[in-house]
């Protein structure tokens, strides 16, 4: 298995329009972080979960050549709102390319892209793309993608779980609490990459320290923190999680 951050930040994305704090001025191409954003390579897919505005962006940056299937946390603009860009990769396959959802995710993205369902297009070129709801694991070749429903605030989203040739990754970028019956999907990671939004608290999303808790009760042999907003600098950071904990930024790429 082998995964890239295509984006590592929150909704503003880093540098924040209009900001001039020490992070959004940084030179550090590591304080630099598009909208959150994972692909994973594997058994064989090729998978991107979520596809924020940045998205061609990321593919551009970070050497996408394919989309196998695109799997979607939530429908928030930070999110999906790169999803159009899609049909580069449904032309160049020639394929519709499933695109996997909660029902209200799905539902939400049918309104939003309306314009795709539609049979006829008299110019312009549309993503090629079949939407599903996902209520349980699912299958792709050889691996395997169970949801994991997690709380964002008052909505209940989804995270992701991958299990490839043994191994098993967690992808759960907005989360503000995780609910007792999906902890048993986060036993035996090899990977688990958590929202851990800013130092303060916030309504829907963990808080740097809530996020430490939630890594360290989880026990993945890697953890990774992502969704991080101007107000954590990447080495200061990195110095305050220590070695248990890593900071991810844009374009890191990991191989299992
Ligand atoms: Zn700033
Ligand atoms: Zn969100
Ligand atoms: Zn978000």
């Amino acid at each position: 298995m082998k995964f890239t951050f295509l984006g590592t930040g929150t909704s503003h994305g880093i540098p924040m329009i209009g900001c001039s704090c020490e992070v959004c001025t940084s030179n550090n191409e590591k304080n630099k972080r598009r909208r959150c954003s994972l692909y994973v390579v594997a058994g064989g897919q090729h998978i991107v979960f979520d596809t924020p505005p940045d998205f061609r962006d990321q593919v551009l940056s970070f050497g996408v050549k394919r989309v196998d299937a695109v799997f979607l946390t939530h429908p928030h603009a930070d999110h999906i709102y790169g999803f159009d860009d899609i049909r580069r990769f449904s032309d160049l396959q020639k394929t519709h390319i499933p695109v996997y959802g909660s029902p209200e995710t799905i539902r939400q993205m049918r309104i939003k892209f309306d314009y795709v369902d539609k049979a006829s297009h008299s110019f312009g070129g549309v993503p090629r793309v079949t939407f599903i709801n996902q209520t349980g694991p699912i299958t792709l070749g050889d691996i395997l993608i169970t949801p994991l429903p997690v709380w964002h605030g008052k909505d209940f989203i989804l995270g992701f779980r991958i299990d490839s040739n043994g191994q098993r990754l967690a992808y759960i970028p907005d989360c503000s609490a995780i609910p007792k019956e999906t902890f048993p999907y986060l036993e035996n990671l090899d990977v688990m990459i958590l929202d851990g939004l800013r130092p303060e608290n916030h309504p829907t999303h963990f808080s740097t320290k809530e996020c430490i808790e939630q890594l360290k009760r989880i026990g993945a042999k890697q953890s990774f923190m992502t969704h991080l907003t101007h107000n954590s600098e990447h080495h200061k950071l990195q110095i305050q999680l220590g070695e248990m904990i890593t900071v991810p930024w844009d374009g890191l790429q990991v191989v299992l």
